[in-house]
């Protein structure tokens, strides 16, 4: 927590994925954020992923915004990993502790309360009915005429008996065994957004959620971030898109590009081009914070991409706004 100065966070804030991130906290679209488990991959965070992209770890994402102070974690679960291979496709088995073999027989230990036999429930199962083996009276009520003292386990491997069998991983992938001594335990966190930071956040740094916000009052169905598939059958990602009407083919998409240092580049107006020319969305825009390079405005301009500098969220929307209204 030595890092979670303003500085700190105020640079992630500048961040195009960390706003899109948080706006959904900010909107109300997710409270906490909590792992879905998938049995191929182990646990996955698919809204962080869909944000950042496959290049990049959810889990490192995550963690440099808790780190900085802006999340806070809550401990979800714990992951048992291989030690050999590192998977989690581990299943849990229990063992006898003196062969080791995992074909282990649990029962219920019964005690017969009027003659004080004790057995495992097997040896008392008579057709339908429970039968005291020594003295041969039908026990009925549980709690009254016996009652269960434990559990006993038989091993099936080498016939012998014990209460409380040992623990042992297999690995479903490489095979290997492995025991709770050489276990790696991964701790896995479901996050939501610190309060004490919730008011920073929304000043001026996050320009997603005004704009989503100032789109759906103005009567659009806004997703962030949107998935629309090409004319090419790929799916493109924009940070917002707003639909309007019945025909689902008026889409307006809008990219953010931000810079620290001095005017954002050409590049993402390139890469809102590539997608634009197979989406063919009614508009494109590129919200630049603070501003665009000459370079990038004269590509925008022959791109058909319009282009709204701000330094400010009440500058984007108001700007948005009128280039909205313009067309
Ligand atoms: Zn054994
Ligand atoms: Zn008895
Ligand atoms: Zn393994």
């Amino acid at each position: 927590m030595q890092k979670s100065s303003k500085a700190e966070r105020a640079d992630l804030y500048k961040d195009r994925s960390t706003q899109v991130f948080l706006s959904k906290f900010l909107s109300g679209e997710i409270a906490e954020l909590e792992p879905i488990y998938d049995p191929e991959a182990g646990y996955r965070y698919s809204i962080v992923e869909a944000i950042i992209g496959e290049a990049s770890e959810p889990q490192v994402f995550l963690a440099r915004l808790h780190d900085a102070g802006i999340l806070k974690r809550r401990l979800y679960d714990r992951v048992i990993c291989c030690p050999k291979c590192g998977s989690a496709s581990i299943s849990t088995r229990y063992c006898c502790p003196y062969c080791k073999s995992f074909d282990i027989q649990k029962s219920s230990l019964i005690e017969h309360v009027k003659c004080g036999y004790m057995d495992v429930e097997e040896n008392f199962h008579k057709e339908d009915k429970l039968i005291c083996p020594k003295c041969h009276d039908e026990l009925k009520k549980p709690d009254v005429d016996y009652r269960r003292a434990g559990i006993w386990c038989t091993c099936r491997e080498c016939s012998k008996s014990f209460d409380i069998p040992i623990t042992a991983h297999f690995c479903r992938d490489c095979h290997m065994n492995s025991s709770f001594e050489d276990a790696v335990i991964r701790d896995v966190y479901a996050y939501s957004l610190c309060e004490d930071v919730r008011e920073e956040v929304s000043l001026d740094w996050v320009v997603i959620t005004p704009v989503r916000d100032f789109l759906r009052d103005s009567g659009f169905h806004v997703e962030s971030p949107a998935f629309v598939k090409g004319k090419s059958g790929a799916n493109h990602v924009f940070d917002i898109g707003a639909y309007k009407g019945e025909t689902s083919k008026k889409v307006t998409v809008i990219d953010l590009a931000t810079s620290t240092e001095g005017p954002v580049p050409e590049q993402p107006v390139i890469a809102l081009f590539a997608k634009v020319y197979d989406v063919s969305p009614d508009r494109a825009y590129l919200i630049a914070i603070p501003e665009l390079s000459e370079n990038g405005k004269k590509m925008a301009e022959l791109y058909n991409i319009q282009i709204v500098e701000a330094k400010t969220q009440k500058e984007a929307i108001k700007t948005l706004k009128e280039k909205m209204l313009r067309k």
